[in-house]
């Protein structure tokens, strides 16, 4: 089956007619209908599937029976995301075996097509969370115990789906990935070819600033009687612009809580998310220090609090050079980014496996979003790159 049709074929799944979206969360109907459309495709093509604790999966071309070339991505999304963040990586995947096959290729290790879980954290609120759950740097029972926003523990989401959370820990899978190459949509305008490979993953951060004030009447309550959090956030959330341009950086207060939330209430508390990310950890280090700065000195004036606590922070992710320089080889000098978003692949490459990732051209740089696209050609050179890389790294 060629990639056209493979692409066509589980476009559907987890679209909003009206937005064009994507919302594929953790174990929700609509990823595990792509996980069940992924699985099919494995069966019909004859690869064995593996899964761990927690879900993740590899499809073997080959008897796993000694570290294999693996590649792969996710299948979840954000919450109204694009077509191309994750499923690229796994479609292309198939896509490549397709390609190596009919050519005649044979593999002299196992090559395997992985799918990753909830990469996203769109519904646990962790990044990664399947590799990390998997690479042992997460422990299972903080997994377990995360939440979603209706309160549902990930212990919970996986019984209801028929998982034993007892099995969820450091993965064997891990074992038998020898190599990792991971291709994904890139999500910035870094690629003049449609190809490219990564150098490095910018240091993350993910934190929970919580405002907190006193609720009060919105038409009796004097402008200076007020302890409004809403304006020590909204000063925060400008601090954070400023601070981030200044260092070259990305500071991003994409979703918050407000208590009590009504129209005519002075909020009593506003919790809001940042999301931080830099070139490195200096950087990224020094920009939450402003913007924790900046937020303290405003909760004094409006008479307010606000705390910071870190929910996730991932270090730089520097993939291995000769790894890096091989694909370039492989691929007639292939151009070399870094990346502002976070992988799986950095989770695994921080684990110790040897990893390596492939950038589709994203003309628009727009990722995270309904708009997120790529040509269909790129994609088509992408499965062509990662086909020649595979041949390679496999024979
Ligand atoms: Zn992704």
């Amino acid at each position: 089956m060629s990639f056209e049709n493979l692409w066509r074929d589980q476009s559907a799944i987890g679209r909003d007619a009206e937005t064009g979206g994507y919302t594929r969360g953790g174990w929700t109907p609509t990823e595990r209908e792509a996980t069940t459309w992924f699985l099919d495709q494995c069966a019909t093509r004859g690869l064995a599937v593996e899964s761990d604790g927690i879900g993740n999966l590899i499809a073997w071309w080959g008897s796993p029976d000694r570290p294999g070339v693996v590649t792969g991505s996710h299948l979840d999304s954000v919450i109204d995301g694009g077509a191309f963040d994750g499923p690229l990586g796994v479609v292309s995947a198939l896509a490549a075996v397709d390609l190596l096959r009919a050519e005649g290729f044979t593999p002299s290790v196992p090559l395997g097509v992985g799918a990753f879980v909830e990469e996203e954290g769109s519904r646990f609120g962790m990044p990664c969370l399947g590799s990390r759950v998997a690479a042992g740097v997460l422990s299972a029972d903080k997994a377990l115990a995360l939440t979603d926003r209706q309160g549902v523990t990930l212990a919970a989401a996986l019984e209801a789906a028929g998982t034993d959370p007892a099995g969820v820990g450091p993965s064997p899978l891990l074992e038998r990935m020898g190599t990792f190459v991971e291709l994904h949509v890139e999500q910035g305008r870094g690629l003049t070819p449609p190809v490219g490979v990564a150098s490095s993953i910018w240091p993350h951060g993910r934190y929970r600033f919580t405002f907190e004030g006193e609720a009060n009447h919105a038409g009796t309550t004097l402008m200076e009687d007020r302890h409004d959090p809403m304006l020590t956030y909204a000063m925060t959330a400008l601090a954070a612009n400023k601070q981030a341009r200044l260092a070259g950086a990305r500071a991003t207060f994409g979703r918050l809580s407000i208590e009590p939330n009504g129209t005519n209430a002075v909020p009593s508390r506003v919790i809001a998310w940042l999301d931080a990310r830099a070139a490195d950890t200096a950087t990224l280090e020094s920009l939450l220090a402003a913007i924790t700065r900046q937020a303290v000195e405003r909760a004094e004036r409006d008479g307010t609090t606000v705390a910071v606590v870190p929910e996730s922070v991932s270090p730089i992710v520097d993939f291995p050079a000769g790894l890096r320089d091989r694909l370039v080889g492989v691929l007639d000098g292939a151009p070399v980014l870094p990346t502002g978003a976070g992988h799986d692949a950095g989770v695994f490459s921080a684990a110790g496996i040897p990893t390596a990732m492939l950038f589709v051209r994203n003309p628009t740089g727009i990722s995270h979003s309904p708009a997120e696209f790529a040509e269909e050609d790129d994609c088509l050179a992408g499965v062509e790159a990662l086909a020649a890389v595979l041949k390679d790294l496999a024979q």
